[in-house]
């Protein structure tokens, strides 16, 4: 990692969450930087889309569930990321938890961060030295961003436009492994980046194949995802029956799949993480929403964007994540948003572009 700022106060960012809220801690950390060098703690899975960041001086990882389970392993990492000793007339060390568990408050507080800032509300904010309000009303990349400003007033109207956005840093052997999934012929046809997968059952909309389909013959369609969406991905490409329809689930990264949603004239995607690696690029993006809203602060942030869902629907939302099975049991919140609601906002979004 290239060297941040190397004076001002040594501050930590803890976010061992999910893959997307990493890439919505970005701004935090770009903000931090600003002050003093900033070391970051991630999960394994999510350090790779930190790489080549230039406001990170230090990465670790927390294989929480893995390596590094139990007292043990939580011993072992408050050592390595242990705060700096206090010297005469020099600011104290920061920790800033970015998310809301008693695990990184108490991680900071054993690492020896007398200042430790988090959320207001969260299981840990007894071990926080100072809590600012999380904000149910804003975009969760902006409520991370906020931590960054303990002092401000907690009712004043803060807007994403003020904060700095997401951002990714893909590096050549990315660029070089999308250039190889596209082949180097020239195909005037806009590309469109499907990412069909989630975590979340319940969150994966069922007729990307059918969208293939519909769209191939006038787009390039990219797929991406990761290890678990290679078959459903494997089964849009033979159902869209289409040339240029590539599979880059086998062969990308996820910084790798950033770069291609760069390029992309549009993603769409369910809510999940590809969403936010569409936002640190800047790519319009179609999200599908089911059994989640917008309005929990995880929607996409790039210019023409559109989200659906059902809003009619009494029992959105039924999850904060989503739930491995409809609770009601007809799934309703997907099933019945169909192919031509999605191939709309397509061309609306492409039409404004
Ligand atoms: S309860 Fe409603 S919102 Fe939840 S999964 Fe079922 S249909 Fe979707």
């Amino acid at each position: 990692m290239a060297l941040a700022a190397a004076t001002g106060p040594h501050q930590l960012v803890v976010q061992t969450s999910f893959l997307g809220d990493t890439v919505l801690t970005t701004p935090l950390i770009a903000e931090l930087a600003k002050r003093g060098p900033v070391s970051v703690v991630v999960t394994p899975a999510s350090a790779p889309l930190l790489a080549r960041n230039p406001d990170i001086h230090q990465l670790f990882v927390y294989d929480k569930r893995g390596a590094d389970a139990g007292l043990l392993g939580f011993r072992r990492l408050a050592l390595r990321i242990r705060a700096p000793e206090p010297r005469e007339g020099a600011p104290p060390a920061i920790a800033y938890l970015a998310q809301r568990s008693a695990r990184s408050g108490a991680l900071a507080l054993a690492a020896g961060y007398t200042q430790r800032v988090g959320f207001e509300g969260s299981a840990g904010q007894t071990l926080y030295s100072k809590r600012v309000r999380y904000r149910e009303d804003r975009h969760h990349a902006e409520r991370l961003w906020r931590l960054a400003f303990p002092e401000m007033d907690t009712s004043a109207p803060l807007l994403m436009a003020g904060a700095p956005s997401p951002k990714l840093f893909p590096g050549d052997a990315e660029r070089a492994a999308v250039n190889a999934l596209l082949g180097e012929e020239n195909d005037p046809r806009p590309l469109i980046a499907l990412a069909p997968g989630s975590v979340w059952a319940t969150k994966r909309w069922p007729y990307y194949a059918q969208l293939a389909r519909a769209l191939a013959p006038r787009f390039r369609i990219a797929i991406i995802g990761g290890a678990a969406d290679r078959s459903e991905a494997a089964s849009i490409a033979n159902f869209s029956g289409a040339q240029g329809v590539v599979d880059g689930t086998a062969s990308l990264s996820l910084l790798a799949s950033a770069e291609l949603i760069r390029r992309a004239q549009l993603l769409v995607t369910n809510d999940s993480a590809p969403q936010h690696l569409a936002s640190a690029t800047g790519t319009p993006t179609v999200t599908i929403f089911g059994p989640t809203v917008e309005e929990f602060g995880f929607g996409p942030l790039a210019p023409h964007s559109i989200s659906l869902g059902l809003d009619a629907l009494a029992c959105r939302p039924c999850h904060h994540h989503g739930p491995p099975h409809c609770p009601l049991g007809h799934w309703r919140c997907m099933r019945e948003l169909g192919l031509d609601a999605v191939a709309l906002a397509v061309d609306e979004v492409l039409d404004a572009c």
